[in-house]
């Protein structure tokens, strides 16, 4: 447990310089690694007054899975005395991934969730005033989003992967404490501290792209170990060249008030495209 919490106070010191007044989201799903990050974020900061630690959780409207989670993840901040911030799909797109998932077409549902999700927390974020906002990738995680973004070539977004620090106005900043911690080290501490958490699996998830990048890095961990370790390594030393290279987006107002590069950003695009498919013709 020493170790793990180690190495999350070495990338908090190693990602932000927090100072006075600042406020920091944690983006919680309920599942091990978002609880483990909210937990050690309590445990390493909660003693610094200047500091606020508020949770967002976000309702994505899948029956059967979330609401078990929402109830966890409440109890939990009451616990810890930390305030707890709700985001609906349903409120702020009108539409439930349960919904969604049945007219999702060729893409995923993930691809929809992943879209709206990233939109909600930043907005949640945006609205409580933080200035940071936290979440739950580890190690494996990050690996499989650096490999995804690399082999489809998206290196607007590979640049985008936090954590971030180049501040663009409107999208507050991510930071990732569990970055170099691997998922097996943060289950067992999740064990080990008796934290509650979700294991529940969503009903959408075989069909999620990242399972595949999750096999192929498995696969090449078992055979050399230390991949994942040299996957982000790469990342992070080609990070600054591929930042220098690309200008940063100019960011416009979405008419949701979240920023975007073109008139509308993905998110709202996308609610469109399913608001007509859930009507139908
Ligand atoms: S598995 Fe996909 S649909 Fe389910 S919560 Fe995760 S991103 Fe959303």
């Amino acid at each position: 447990m020493k170790y793990v919490e180690k190495r999350v106070k070495k990338e908090i010191r190693r990602q932000v310089n927090l100072l006075s007044g600042d406020i920091i989201g944690v983006a919680v799903s309920g599942g091990k690694d978002s609880m483990v990050t909210l937990y050690l974020l309590h445990r390493i900061l909660g003693e610094r007054r200047d500091i606020e630690i508020q949770c967002i959780t976000v309702d994505e409207g899948i029956d059967g899975y979330r609401p078990e989670s929402i109830e966890i993840v409440k109890k939990f901040c009451a616990d810890l005395g930390i305030k707890y911030n709700q985001a609906s799909f349903a409120e702020m797109f009108g539409v439930t991934m349960d919904e969604a998932a049945p007219v999702s077409g060729d893409s995923s549902p993930c691809t929809y969730c992943g879209v709206f999700r990233r939109n909600a927390m930043n907005d949640a974020a945006r609205k409580m005033g933080a200035t940071y906002l936290a979440t739950g990738l580890n190690l494996d995680d990050t690996a499989q989003s650096i490999m995804m973004n690399f082999t489809r070539g998206d290196v607007e977004r590979l640049i985008r992967l936090g954590p971030h620090k180049r501040i663009q106005p409107g999208l507050i900043p991510r930071i990732q404490p569990l970055r170099m911690v691997p998922e097996k080290e943060s289950l067992l501490y999740a064990i080990a501290a008796g934290i509650p958490y979700h294991d529940g699996t969503c009903p959408y998830s075989d069909e999620a792209l990242r399972n595949q990048f999750r096999n192929v890095i498995d696969e090449l961990e078992t055979r050399s170990p230390g991949t994942r370790h040299s996957i982000i390594s790469s990342y992070d030393q080609m990070l600054p060249m591929l930042t220098a290279a690309s200008k940063p987006a100019k960011l416009k107002k979405c008419a949701c008030g979240e920023p975007t590069i073109g008139e509308q950003c993905k998110a709202c695009e996308l609610r469109g495209v399913l608001s007509e498919r859930v009507k139908g013709p």
